[in-house]
């Protein structure tokens, strides 16, 4: 079969990720079409086996868009139970720690109101609500490719590509996919994601914007001894054990279940390439306070995502000639507050409201103007303005000068809209790596197999599968950079930051080898972001393939 025998099947919008970005952008464009009685066609495409299957997150959720995209959330049974009942921040010394004063805290900060949740249970459920609308929804569609038209506007994107083998050759169940066409192309893929990127790249949307920052968020969950169990405590840390080393911290949730959500970001802006957050995370579990919780428990499930960090001063332009990028493929999350789906849903619903307006006037291809204005105007916008500081002070000052800076600021922002201007990033994530002579390999403790595990035995408890003979999703521009480049320099830091040991340097006949065990990947991204040389490129594996998360 060659390309040319591929479907193609019109919609009015479609959407790319069934995240809480996606999904809201899809029910919002429903509810419009069933308010102003017309009909509008929406399909949303996921890569994972089915809705929530690639969704991690804390999570502790505003539910500020919610109540806005569906009033009656409650009664229509969303998975949202576990208000929030505390919220304590301490900074970790190796045994100790020191529990901030609640109110000392920026109001912004505070969780009241909030739930936690699993973010993949919230978005199963709105999978549900958006099919009930008429929405079709395709788990197991990878989107591999973007389709233009002659004017160069995005006309779609071509998702379902099966049966290639990994020397390039068509399997037996081979199939070409289908091109799916919209009047405009919505790209809710969250961070990094692979053909926002690209989209990014083409139409120059980051020009004149700061580098998007990057953190790595990697995560258990954990049944705890009901004894133990506190629904609704949440609890943040920072501190031991990363100390100086980067900035990061940890988060852990009581959620519904007798379970608790424990997980680690560490900053992508760290220089050490020796630094492991997968090992800072099981350390970190050691703690007397942390390891109190989980002890007589049991980890249930393991992953790992990137987060954006680069808040206000690193959103590109939100639209190009054919779509909008929304939710975290744009990057709106709220760092010190560690929130990103309430902005993720409301952008969706900006960039749906916006596209709704242009097909009811019969335009199609061009840019959604509107929805770039709506979110100038919105409170996703606010909510990033008040925080847009502390994540430069972080990276300048540390952790003592960044956080009292960053809240003095946030303080100044939120009670008198004054703050001392907009602060840099400087440079992009991989540029802030620096050569392995300057620093100390990092001795990490042996896993215990209790509290802590070794990153292969975790990686199972993802539940990630992929189909084994298939082009290597993991593309290296250059295949020896690894060795030639960043081992010598670096000593290929990929081995140490990827959080399911994808990446090995073996010795074979007295010489070193890259080994790439793509079918271990998480699809957390940290790759495509950290590597030096910026010579990895994330692309989809086959739909299906990758993580199956229960209630991450
Ligand atoms: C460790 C961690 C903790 C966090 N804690 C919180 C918290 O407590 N509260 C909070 O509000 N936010 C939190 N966030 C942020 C929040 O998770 C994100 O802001 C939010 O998930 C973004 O939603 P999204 O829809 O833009 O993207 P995502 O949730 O990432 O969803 C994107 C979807 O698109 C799919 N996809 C991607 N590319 C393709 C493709 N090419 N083809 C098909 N499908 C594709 C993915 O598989 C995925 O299902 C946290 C994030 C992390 C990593
Ligand atoms: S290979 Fe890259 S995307 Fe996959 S788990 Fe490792 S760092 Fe993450």
């Amino acid at each position: 079969m060659t390309e040319d025998a591929r479907d193609v099947m019109d919609f009015d919008v479609v959407i790319v990720g069934a995240g809480p970005a996606g999904l809201a952008a899809s029910i919002q464009l429903k509810k419009l079409a069933a308010e102003a009685g017309s009909e509008i066609s929406v399909c949303v495409l996921e890569k994972g086996s089915e809705v929530g299957a690639h969704i991690l997150s804390g999570a502790v959720v505003d539910p500020i868009a919610l109540n806005e995209l569906i009033p009656d959330w409650k009664e229509k049974g969303a998975p949202l139970n576990t208000p929030v009942t505390s919220d304590r921040f301490y900074v970790l010394g190796p045994s100790g720690a020191l529990r901030l004063p609640n109110i000392g805290m920026p109001k912004l900060m505070n969780n009241h109101g909030n739930y936690a949740v699993s973010l993949g249970n919230v978005c199963r459920w709105l999978g549900e609500q958006a099919e009930a609308m008429g929405v079709e929804v395709y788990p197991g569609f990878a989107c591999s490719e973007l389709t233009f038209r002659d004017d160069g506007s995005v006309k779609g994107v071509v998702a379902g590509v099966f049966g290639i083998a990994a020397d390039g050759s068509h399997k037996g169940d081979y199939q070409p996919g289908m091109e799916l066409n919209g009047k405009y192309v919505l790209l809710a893929e969250g961070v990094r994601g692979s053909l926002s990127k690209q989209v990014i790249a083409k139409f120059e949307l980051d020009k004149g914007c700061e580098p998007q920052k990057y953190g790595i968020g990697i995560k258990e969950l954990w049944d705890i001894k009901p004894e133990k169990h506190v629904p609704g405590q949440v609890t943040h840390t920072m501190g031991w054990p990363l100390g100086r080393k980067a900035g990061g911290g940890s988060f852990m949730y009581h959620i519904e279940g007798n379970q608790v959500a424990i997980g680690f970001v560490v900053h992508l802006n760290y220089k050490n390439p020796y630094l492991s957050p997968y090992h800072e995370f099981q350390n970190y579990k050691q703690h007397p306070m942390i390891k109190e919780v989980l002890e007589g428990g049991r980890r249930v499930a393991y992953g790992a995502r990137a987060i954006t960090e680069g808040g206000l001063q690193s959103v590109p332009k939100l639209t190009f000639p054919g779509g909008a990028l929304i939710g975290c493929s744009a990057g709106f999350v709220n760092v010190p507050r560690i929130k990103g789906s309430h902005n993720a849903m409301k952008t969706g619903m900006m960039a749906a409201e916006a596209a709704f307006e242009a097909i009811q006037g019969g335009r199609e291809g061009d840019e959604l103007v509107d929805y770039s204005q709506k979110y100038r105007d919105s409170w996703v916008y606010k909510d990033l303005w008040k925080v847009r500081n502390a994540k430069p002070y972080w990276s300048k000052f540390g952790m003592i000068g960044g956080l009292a800076l960053g809240a003095l600021d946030m303080h100044l922002s939120e009670k008198f809209g004054f703050s001392f201007g907009t602060r840099k990033h400087g440079k992009p994530d991989h540029a802030c790596l620096e050569p392995a002579a300057k620093h100390k390999p990092i001795a990490y403790p042996k896993a215990d197999g209790v509290i802590s595990f070794d990153r292969l035995t975790n990686v199972s408890f993802s539940a990630t599968n992929h189909e084994e003979d298939q082009p290597v999703h993991l593309a290296l521009a250059d295949p020896d950079v690894p060795i030639t480049k960043n081992l010598p320099t670096y000593a290929e830091p990929a081995q140490r930051y990827c959080p399911a040991g994808v990446y090995e340097i073996l010795e074979e006949d007295g010489k070193e080898r890259f080994q790439i065990n793509a079918q271990n990947c998480v699809h957390c991204k940290t790759c495509d972001i950290k590597d030096p040389a910026q010579n990895i490129n994330w692309t989809v594996p086959e739909g299906g393939g990758g993580p199956n998360y229960p209630n991450m």
